[in-house]
């Protein structure tokens, strides 16, 4: 998510650049109030014009009319279940009725407009009536989404992407794989935006992130995400990259394995390693390969046995190179190992 305001067009539009060039397939931006909504067509219209067609999706809270004005302009709207059409001081069943009729004809607006829209439920900002009914919990995310559901079916709208979002990592998991049972049960499949929100920053935030969207992508859950860090938002996407790589989701580099070391280790393993990902991450035909790094022949040698290539050291500070079991160079240097294994996998492929 971009984090420029959006009257600042140039500087959104350098950032939404450098998160492109860094892999970034989809950006959102806050739109926060009524006269932002020229500045994000302004922004999209700079984009385009340089061929970046990067999906651009507006962010709205509170204010129904900004989310109908961005349909005109936006490739996607995200509207908040909590906050988009709650009135107060009813009972529950009048402020559902009343919310399931102004979703439903922001709905039947997205529809004419083509647009589709992402129902964000978070945990922090469920409605009033929500949290009274149902506390803070799966159940009650659950239930505001199924409002916008049932809102978006009486409007023949199915253009919707859903998120379920918490910063406790437990509480967002279980949100998704309610969501997943009950769609289920009712036969409906709308994709889902995962993400850990407020997970803050360093590696706390990444590993709560790791955890949370990691298991829900490992459950077979999640079409699009974002990794939320209180950091500069280029950091998101190394980190959503990572997530994505490490659960098998996506590929975007050769797979590293390395053994942590032990005192049977005889060589420098973590420079050893850092020098291979650094020539073989860089081989964009080396992507699918799994690459290892092992400390010594006693165990190294049979837990790389499911790499393509490893290089394992020996007692005397050297390393093997090998090719699957295969031994193809015997006591190398470990300066030399590196460029080695890159020239015969370059070889190879
Ligand atoms: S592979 Fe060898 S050096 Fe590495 S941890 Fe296992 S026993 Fe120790």
């Amino acid at each position: 998510m971009a984090n420029v305001h959006i009257d600042d067009v140039d500087g959104n539009v350098a950032q939404i650049l450098e998160l492109h060039s860094k892999g970034c397939e989809i950006v959102r931006l806050a739109v926060p109030r009524p006269r932002d909504v020229p500045f994000f067509e302004k922004i999209k219209d700079k984009l385009r014009s340089q061929c970046i067609e990067i999906p651009l999706i507006a962010d709205v809270h509170f204010a129904p009319r900004i989310a109908y004005d961005c349909l005109a302009v936006a490739d996607k709207v995200r509207i908040n279940a909590g906050n988009f059409a709650e009135r107060p001081g009813k009972s529950f069943g009048e402020g559902r009725n009343f919310a399931l009729d102004e979703f439903s004809k922001f709905f039947e607006a997205a529809k004419s407009a083509n647009v589709p829209v992402r129902i964000g439920v978070n945990a922090g900002s469920l409605s009033k009536r929500i949290l009274e009914k149902y506390g803070n919990t799966a159940c009650g995310m659950w239930e505001s989404a199924h409002e916008c559901i049932l809102a978006a079916n009486r409007a023949g709208f199915h253009d919707l992407v859903l998120s379920f979002k918490s910063s406790s990592v437990a509480l967002t998991v279980e949100s998704y794989r309610l969501a997943c049972s009950e769609m289920d049960r009712l036969r409906l499949d709308y994709p889902l935006h995962l993400g850990v929100t407020e997970a803050g920053n360093g590696q706390y935030a990444r590993i709560k992130s790791a955890v949370g969207i990691g298991g829900l992508l490992l459950d077979g859950i999640g079409d699009t995400m974002r990794v939320s860090l209180t950091e500069n938002p280029i950091e998101e996407i190394q980190a959503a990259r990572d997530i994505l790589q490490a659960s098998g989701a996506r590929r975007f580099t050769a797979e590293f394995v390395a053994c942590p070391s032990c005192g049977r280790t005889n060589y420098d393993i973590q420079r050893a390693l850092e020098v291979v990902k650094g020539k073989i991450g860089k081989l964009e035909c080396a992507r699918s390969l799994k690459i290892a790094v092992m400390g010594c022949v006693v165990n190294g040698l049979g837990e790389a046995g499911d790499a393509d290539y490893a290089i394992v050291g020996l007692p005397n500070g050297k390393v093997n190179i090998y090719k699957g079991v295969v031994c193809l160079a015997k006591n190398i240097d470990q300066e030399l190992a590196a460029s080695k294994l890159e020239r015969v996998i370059l070889a190879d492929i």
